[in-house]
């Protein structure tokens, strides 16, 4: 083929696809715009999940009448005139790409006044072609209206993901702006639903909570940190703020790992791995925090023109960077945080609330504060044991070498001796000494029993005393909606209750004096966009997932009843050496090990 120049059409959707490749990115561009206006208000309407309507609607400055029809053309911007610009970009916008990406393939409609002008303006593009501008009446500020998105780019269309996937992107996207933007107001409605709106009141941990739930919000630390630098124009070094995660809150992904620079969701190695280095040896392998930070940095020293997305930037010096961050971060941690040893006093200072299912609901905020700052009573927590064990293991001196009997056969008959630290159940077997963490082993029995009813279809579900009324963030409400069937299927009865809450009228009889909330909880949090299909295995997950939640916690006293029983249910099952999650319940001392560390038999 001879070279010829693109047609004009074929080149705008090349261009479009870097910017437009998804509703969610349709929302972010507009979404830029009104910030870049200086909106106190931003209303984002959705229609199937972007693809038949994406509005956003803003009370910024407006667009001028006549220059309208340039605003939506290509390379066309406000926000820069020379190449020197870029490296003092205050605007979130600069690439003047944005409404002409998104014109070309849609239906798009912009309407928009400025204070000065006496009636707004209205400009029409469909699928890039604009119409003439026409005068009408209009609010100050700028109405942006696209629908059919790609209804002229039909392999786009067929990449997009499923209706949840895409909600949940946008969702997330107008949350996370939310955060970073608490002055002001937005909201979002799907269809005729609300599903987010913000107060604009400055509060960043009141959204935190839309978008974790009230729980998790409570939870997070706090991050305050700056560095001054003479050396920039402005003195203004580095800083940083927002929010991070105890290490006792985690995820099995990176994906809640935010971090916003001048005001720019960036999507950030470098940064993300100094997050994970100031988390260092306090998390177990494959757990993640979350985080919400954001880091302001002199604008000369970013260069944010990376890619047409602008999720990428580069730092002109990486380390100072990497270093302040890794630094601030682990600091915040540090001080609300005691590092784990594997000291015994750890065992017996767990804190009972801490860890009892359900406390977590309603407690007031100064409670909560409490129990994250004081010194010792958030250890409690499964990650924190996690990673004491792990310690253990590593640890080649440690008394507790003989580890590795094989996790998956039985355990012989055993001896209850009792309960230590309210968390391990001590008992003598044939061959020496077992130590069991009651979580876990509870775990095991709750889930081997779970699955055994399941099997034979006979989950003994009981009626609740009151039907429990349970609200949960946007997203996860939408990932439980699409779990209800596992739910009343298992023994529960959950029905939708208005937008995003749940009501719960039956849990199944082996939960019985559980907490409602938690088990819903359990279910959505850290449900995977991309989980397997296959259903058998979904279902054993998520039963996994409701037992630990459900299960005795460590720190809880146990009657000798309820101990022994534990013990002959654990016995009875399966697998009874792990927990569903592949941790191990118990740990085993053998004769043969006590005489070695009492120095009774060839000392190594
Ligand atoms: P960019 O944001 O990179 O400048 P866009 O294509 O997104 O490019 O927008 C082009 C121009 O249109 C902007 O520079 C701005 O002047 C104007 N504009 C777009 N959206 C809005 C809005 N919501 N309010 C006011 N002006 C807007
Ligand atoms: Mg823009």
């Amino acid at each position: 083929m001879p070279i010829r120049l693109l047609s004009s059409e074929v080149s705008s959707q090349i261009a479009a696809g870097e910017v437009v490749e998804r509703p969610a990115s349709v929302v972010k561009e507009l979404a830029e715009n009104s910030l870049d206006a200086g909106a106190k208000n931003i209303s984002i309407a959705i229609e199937d999940a972007g693809r038949a309507l994406i509005e956003v609607a803003d009370d910024g400055q407006g667009i001028p009448a006549n220059e309208l029809e340039l605003a939506a053309s290509r390379h066309a911007t406000s926000k820069l005139i020379q190449s020197e610009d870029l490296f003092h970009i205050q605007t979130l916008g600069f690439r003047g790409e944005a409404l002409a990406s998104i014109g070309s393939v849609s239906h798009m409609v912009i309407t928009s006044r400025v204070e000065s002008a006496k009636e707004g303006a209205r400009l029409k593009v469909d699928g890039g072609v604009s119409n003439k501008v026409e005068k009408v009446g209009a609010p100050v500020g700028t109405v942006v209206r696209v629908e059919n998105l790609f209804y002229n780019v039909p392999a786009r269309l067929k990449f997009l993901k499923s209706d949840v996937t895409e909600r949940r992107a946008i969702d997330s996207l107008v949350t996370r702006y939310a955060l970073a933007y608490p002055q002001v107001r937005f909201k979002v409605t799907d269809g005729k639903q609300a599903t987010l709106q913000t107060a604009g009141d400055g509060d960043r941990r009141a959204i935190l909570a839309a978008l974790y739930g009230v729980d998790v919000a409570k939870q997070m630390l706090e991050v305050m940190a700056t560095e001054d630098d003479p050396s920039t124009s402005s003195g203004r070094g580095l800083s940083l703020s927002g929010f991070i995660s105890p290490v006792s809150l985690t995820r099995s992904n990176r994906k809640e790992i935010t971090f916003f620079v001048n005001g720019r969701w960036v999507q950030e190695f470098s940064l993300t791995a100094a997050l994970l280095q100031a988390y260092h040896t306090l998390l177990m392998v494959g757990r993640y925090p979350l985080t919400a930070l954001f880091l302001e940095i002199a604008p000369e020293d970013v260069d944010v023109n990376v890619h047409p997305t602008k999720a990428e930037v580069r730092f002109r010096s990486q380390d100072k960077v990497f270093s302040f961050v890794q630094r601030s971060a682990r600091k915040a941690l540090l001080a609300y945080t005691p590092v784990p040893s594997v000291s015994p006093q750890l065992w017996g200072s767990r804190s009972r609330s801490d860890e009892m299912p359900g406390r977590q609901v309603g407690i007031d905020w100064s409670v909560a504060h409490d129990s994250v700052g004081s010194e010792q009573s958030s250890v409690g927590s499964d990650e924190l044991r996690d990673t004491s064990y792990e310690s253990r293991i590593t640890n080649s001196e440690s008394p507790v070498s003989n580890l590795q009997s094989a996790f998956t056969t039985g355990v012989p008959l055993l001896r209850l001796i009792g309960q230590i630290g309210s968390t391990y159940l001590v008992a003598e077997g044939p061959d020496g000494l077992y130590l069991i963490d009651q979580h876990a082993a509870h775990e095991r029995v709750l889930f081997e029993k779970l699955m055994a009813q399941h099997e034979s279809k006979s989950i003994p579900s009981q009626a609740l005393l009151a039907p429990e009324v349970v609200t949960l963030p946007p997203q996860s409400a939408k990932t439980l909606t699409e779990q209800l069937p596992f739910l009343n299927h298992f023994g529960f009865e959950v029905e939708e209750f208005g937008a995003n809450t749940f009501q719960v009228r039956a849990m199944p009889i082996l939960f019985s004096g559980g907490d409602p909330a938690s088990a819903l909880k359990a279910l959505v949090e850290d449900f995977e966009e991309d989980e397997s299909p296959l259903q058998a295995e979904v279902e054993a997950r998520l039963a996994a997932r409701v037992c630990k939640r459900l299960a005795v916690k460590g720190g809880q006293t146990l009657t000798s009843e309820e101990q022994r029983s534990l013990l002959n249910d654990l016995e009875a099952c399966n697998s009874p050496r792990t927990c569903p999650h592949g941790r191990p319940t118990m740990i085993h001392l053998s004769v043969d090990t006590l005489e070695r560390q009492f120095g009774r038999k060839g000392a190594r």
